[in-house]
């Protein structure tokens, strides 16, 4: 059968058909399919990772509201390519580089806010509604309740609730691109005390050569903590600091070797 008949777990619509949807957007995809590095995203329903050739689709939505999460990628399309943005409203000026650390640094500008929070918070919402994120709910529900009250207000731009922070993933290098669908990652007692933070929870995804960050949650955080959010988050007024930087210098890379000792590879199934 290629469809299912349920309620959409969006608009709640009774005896629909549910459409395959994408809980990573399909173009952050593409533009791995030609290169070596294989694609691995999250698969909660079994608690693995896998190899995949076009990411992981779950039935949970209704035809209406699949094509309107498509019109939020849209813009995302754009902006988040390989090459860079192919958006003219975008302007992006170097602010210098860290070679020990193997790190650029870039201001962008002229990015629409609402339009890339949308896409960051529906990709997570996505992944909420599949009901794929197990054992652990990605996002508990009065987080759900709070973003979704943010995605739907036009008018009241909030870009401090749940800050997003954005890198790119430097050119060349194993894993730059690949998806792996939104993780939940919290660091609690001796790490985070490290960081200086009671506690801190944020949420993954990566694709197309990006890596997308969505702080949900951080308690007694130091001062330098609070100012490096402030200076690389994503603002209203349309500008972000984005660091080009190894995926394997990320938090969700050493998440990631941890998940893949239960990788299924393709000649293990
Ligand atoms: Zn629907």
């Amino acid at each position: 059968m290629k469809y299912k008949i349920g309620s959409c777990k969006n608009c709640r619509a009774e005896n629909v058909r549910l459409v395959q949807s994408h809980i990573i957007p399909e173009f952050l995809c593409r533009d791995g399919r030609d290169l070596k590095d294989k694609r691995y995203e999250a698969d909660y329903a079994s608690n693995k990772w896998r190899v995949i050739q076009s990411g992981i689709k779950e039935r949970f939505l209704c035809d209406l509201c699949e094509k309107k999460f498509g019109e939020v990628d849209r813009y995302a399309s754009k902006v988040f390519k390989l090459s860079g943005p192919n958006d003219p409203q975008i302007k992006i000026e170097p602010m210098g580089e860290n070679p020990d650390i193997n790190t650029k640094l870039e201001r962008w500008t002229g990015i629409d806010f609402k339009k890339c929070q949308r896409f960051v918070f529906s990709v997570l919402q996505r992944m909420s509604l599949s009901g794929l994120d197990k054992p652990e709910p990605l996002l508990y529900s009065d987080e759900l309740t709070k973003m979704l009250d943010i995605y739907r207000d036009e008018k009241g731009l909030d870009d401090s609730t749940y800050p997003i922070l954005i890198s790119r993933l430097t050119a060349g290098t194993n894993f730059q691109t690949g998806a792996v669908a939104p993780v939940r990652l919290t660091a609690e007692g001796d790490n985070a005390l490290k960081m200086n933070l009671l506690c801190l929870a944020s949420v993954h995804f990566r694709g197309g050569g990006y890596l997308f960050q969505a702080v949900i949650k951080v308690i007694r955080a130091s001062m330098d903590y609070r100012l490096a959010i402030e200076h690389f988050k994503l603002r209203s007024n349309g500008q972000i600091v984005i660091a080009d930087q190894p995926f394997t210098n990320t938090l969700l890379f050493q998440v990631s070797v941890a998940m893949s000792r239960g990788l299924q590879g393709p000649n293990q199934r």
